[in-house]
């Protein structure tokens, strides 16, 4: 994984030029140097764990005003927003090069589905979802590693917790005839790992004849399966899962979960808890199934504002989405220099962003202009949720997703990130703006391990 993409597509899609230097001139960017501090008290006023910048404060109380960050006597390098706004415009993916991308990647996703549906007795109702970071709009860097995930539905289902926090579960069948998952029961328990090798066998032969498309060997408590791309010097690597698409009642675990209630409306909540939830092989040789909820984490993060009008288009614009890439992004940093914190993944960060949100629900406490403050405060929530050693999963309150990390590492990541907040602004020493000449990011130091645990929730 370390080796993977170095070619072509990272080069370019990680030069020297911002590729959306434009923002600088957007509405919001206008917005964060005319009115970060000229505005009126904004909701977050209210709320006593907000936001809080020390300059935000500062400008709504009778202490004199820090001066504006672009009147001031600091220079240009130590207005904290702008860095933040210069270290987002480097992040996305190229346009063309996302478009490059989906060609390819689209390509081999149809060979699969039409392989599954036309010749796979098993797999012939499979699905494919539209998941995860790429689709999200929230991928950052890394555009040569991409997840699909195919699921199969069922119905008549009994879901049991395997486990005592709600994380894993075993599926049984219920009353049913003849159908083409039989090959896979056991005492009408599926089982995944006999599921999972025919997914992969079925994959291998769906790409056989294509000669620029390799499937990687088993990764040791991967359930993917990871395909290597190569198209006219395009390498991308494609982790194809398998799920069970469950169409019924939400497992009780997720009773007290997902309280996005004051954020976006218990509507909306009693909407997605309609939907079908999704389980995902844990691993090869076990026969607990993982839960997932990426397609509701998906269209909360599409449809994020609490008045309905946040980001669309000729609209307000919110930090949200931006706070979760930097912290992303943060997270990728440290990791390039700390192997100790191989285990902490994109998810840690967007389950992060997702209980802030909750308890920082309404759009003011968002503001595009207060990116930096607002940044700082995620900051602060991951830090508070480190040291304790317990991030609850947004979906399943009883499940610590720092379970399987050391306090230890648990401890350094808080410090080095509380490091970072104490430089004055929290990511100055990282330089997250090398030299032009330079490559953005260094490999990261991810074994086949690592590297599941880094794309193993989303
Ligand atoms: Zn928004």
């Amino acid at each position: 994984m370390a080796a993977r993409g170095r070619g072509g597509p990272r080069k370019n899609a990680d030069g020297p030029k911002s590729p959306s230097r434009g923002r600088a001139k957007s509405p919001a960017v206008r917005g964060r140097r005319g009115h970060a501090r000229a505005r009126g008290p904004s909701p977050r006023t209210s709320e006593p764990d907000a936001g809080r910048a020390p300059g935000a404060a500062r400008s709504r109380g009778p202490a004199p005003s820090p001066p504006p960050p672009t009147t001031g006597t600091r220079s240009r390098d130590e207005d904290p927003g702008r860095i933040l706004q210069r270290t987002l415009d480097q992040l996305p993916i190229r346009k063309q090069q996302r478009s490059d991308s989906s060609k390819i990647i689209n390509d081999v996703v149809q060979k699969i589905q039409k392989h599954m549906e036309t010749k796979s007795a098993s797999f012939k109702d499979i699905q494919k979802l539209t998941t995860g970071s790429y689709y999200e709009n929230l991928k950052i860097r890394d555009p040569d590693e991409f997840d699909v995930m195919f699921s199969v539905p069922m119905t008549r289902v009994d879901v049991q917790p395997f486990g005592l926090d709600g994380a894993f579960y075993t599926v049984k069948m219920k009353r049913h005839p003849k159908g083409p998952l039989d090959a896979f029961l056991s005492d009408d328990i599926i089982c995944a790992s006999t599921m999972l090798k025919e997914f992969r066998d079925e994959v291998k032969k769906a790409i056989s004849a294509a000669a620029d498309v390799k499937v990687e060997p088993k990764k040791t408590g991967c359930p993917a399966v990871t395909l290597q791309l190569d198209r006219s010097g395009t390498k991308i690597s494609l982790d194809v899962v398998l799920s069970l698409e469950v169409r019924s009642c939400w497992p009780s675990f997720t009773t007290d979960g997902m309280q996005i209630g004051n954020w976006l409306g218990t509507k909306v909540r009693k909407e997605y808890r309609q939907q079908p939830f999704h389980l995902v092989a844990k691993y090869e040789g076990s026969d607990a199934w993982r839960i997932s909820f990426s397609h509701v984490e998906k269209q909360i993060l599409t449809n994020h504002g609490n008045k309905k009008t946040c980001c669309e288009k000729n609209k307000k614009d919110c930090c949200r989405k931006q706070c979760l890439k930097l912290l992303k992004h943060l997270i990728e940093q440290l990791k390039a220099t700390n192997p100790d914190l191989s285990k902490f993944c994109s998810y840690h960060a967007k389950t992060t962003l997702l209980h802030a949100c909750t308890r920082r629900p309404t759009d003011g406490e968002w503001v595009y202009a207060d990116l930096s403050q607002c940044f700082q405060q995620l900051l602060k929530d991951f830090e508070h949720y480190l040291k304790e050693g317990v991030l609850p999963n947004f979906f399943i309150p009883k499940q610590n997703l720092l379970s399987s990390v050391s306090k230890k590492s648990c401890q350094a990541l808080a410090r080095l990130i509380e490091e970072q907040r104490n430089n004055g602004f929290p990511l100055g020493s990282l330089s997250l703006l090398p030299p032009p000449s330079a490559p953005l990011l260094p490999p990261l130091p991810l074994g086949p391990a690592a590297s599941f645990s880094s794309r193993c929730f989303s």
